[in-house]
């Protein structure tokens, strides 16, 4: 049963020293019962403290470890929506490879997955796991094709079949890769669990309701597997969806263990609209592990972008340092263009610039990762705060022109700017960052030498 915060109180010192960030310790308490805090941030928390609340303040969704040296983590999660609290693990997506694929074609899929990458915001996207699916008949064919993905990606692999002696010998053969084994049933518990728990590998346990379900995972935990994922037997995306939302639910409210495990989801291949819209909604609504048909660049990006906006946090942007950027090879005659230090605004300006040709110095002063309009409106952006960052940052030393682009949707501040910055020609940009190419071709180039 869930401790409220006044029982938890009273394993804690009592001293209100503040070292763990709440004024008291009953503050804290009450964060630790709401899952907003963890034990460890009290240094003076007694043994038995430790003890009695360490099993109590556990995320009510286990955290799940894949991948060598636990790289990949999955689950741990206390909330149902971002703007209650950030997200801890997000999604982890996987290429789907069946057995029966020619070896040109898996090699093909693996060298896909090695090179895609998509840089966003200043972050390399990744595939997270490989699936390997066995549609053959023969065990080796199936071991081999494991051996050969995470030896080729060395990414942990989700190893599905409806054989549990092929699992067990896969198992073997990507011992020390942490990855999966698809899925344990009722039939299959015992020699998955053993093979498990041997190799080092987490477990998906599934059953025909949630019932069964929930007395195959209170069973492996009893037997010492508690590194499980709940793989459900749904027939539609609403009862997937449906399910998902239970289990959740049951673990976040009720602190229900049984159904406090991450989730799997294989995404069936054909129509790629109905394949896109189900990867969304694994992805939105509590997905641990999606596995995707096949490799898709297109669909990737969506769901990777789709992943990166869940899985930040809504009350901290992301953000690039503040300071000055040369974009290209820019020398000390080239144009000065100015934006906030808001991650997305920052690449997309730097991008527009680059793919107009030119090279260019871009300055970034701090505001607090925010877009254009909304520093402005907070007073961040303003013609002084401007100024004072380009001198502190020693701009007129680092450039000789005098020209400074501004966004347009900031066009007001360009007096008070050119009055902080005496000797310099303020240029109001386009506000639309689409608009910054054809503003380089037909306006400044009439205005600075590039
Ligand atoms: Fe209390 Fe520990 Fe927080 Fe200090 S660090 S206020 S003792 S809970």
């Amino acid at each position: 049963m869930a401790l409220t915060g006044l029982k938890i109180q009273k394993y804690l010192p009592k001293t209100n020293c503040k070292e763990c960030g709440s004024k008291t310790c009953l503050a804290f308490a009450m964060k630790l019962a709401a899952k907003k805090a963890d034990l460890s941030e009290c240094p003076y928390a007694s043994d038995e403290a430790i003890q009695l609340l360490g099993a109590a303040s556990e995320p009510p969704v286990k955290e799940i470890e894949l991948g060598n040296e636990g790289t990949l983590k999955l689950g741990a999660e206390t909330v149902f929506y971002r703007h209650e609290k950030t997200f801890v693990n997000q999604t982890a997506f996987a290429i789907n490879i069946d057995d029966t694929r020619s070896a040109a074609e898996v090699q093909q899929t693996l060298d896909q997955i090695n090179a895609y990458v998509l840089d966003r915001v200043g972050q390399e996207l990744r595939i997270d796991m490989v699936a390997i699916t066995q549609k053959s008949d023969s065990v080796e064919q199936f071991s081999a094709l494991a051996q050969k993905a995470w030896e080729s990606t060395g990414r942990p692999l989700v190893l599905k079949s409806g054989h549990p002696e092929s699992l067990v010998a896969a198992a073997k053969s990507v011992a020390g890769s942490q990855s999966l084994l698809v899925a344990a049933d009722s039939g299959s518990v015992e020699i998955l669990k053993d093979a498990a728990i041997e190799h080092g590998h987490a477990l998906a346990v599934t059953a025909p309701d949630l019932d069964e379900l929930v007395k195959l995972t209170a069973e492996l935990k009893q037997a010492g597997l508690n590194n499980l994922v709940l793989q459900f037997e749904s027939h539609s995306l609403a009862e997937q969806f449906q399910l998902n939302s239970i289990a959740r639910k049951a673990a976040l409210k009720n602190n229900y263990k049984p159904l406090g495990y991450p989730t799997l989801f294989f995404v069936q291949g054909g129509d790629l609209l109905e394949s896109g819209v189900t990867a969304i909604t694994e992805t939105c609504k509590y997905g641990g592990i999606c596995v995707l048909p096949e490799f898709d660049p297109a669909q990737l990006v969506t769901l990777m972008t789709l992943r990166l906006n869940l899985y930040t946090d809504p009350q901290k942007p992301i953000q690039v340092e503040p300071g000055i950027y040369p974009v290209g090879d820019p020398k000390p005659d080239s144009p000065v263009f100015v934006t906030t230090n808001f991650s997305l605004t920052f690449f997309i300006i730097s991008g527009e610039i680059e793919n107009s040709g030119i090279s260019a110095w871009l300055v970034v002063p701090e505001c607090e990762g925010m877009s254009v309009l909304t520093s402005w409106a907070a007073g961040k952006f303003s013609g002084e705060s401007v100024a004072k960052f380009a001198k502190e940052a020693g701009l007129e030393q680092q450039v000789t022109t005098r020209d400074i682009i501004i966004p347009g949707y900031v066009s007001q501040i360009s007096g008070d700017l050119e009055e902080a910055l005496p000797g310099w020609n303020v240029i109001v940009g386009p506000q639309e960052s689409a608009d910054i190419e054809s503003f380089i071709s037909n306006v400044l180039r009439g205005i600075v030498q590039n």
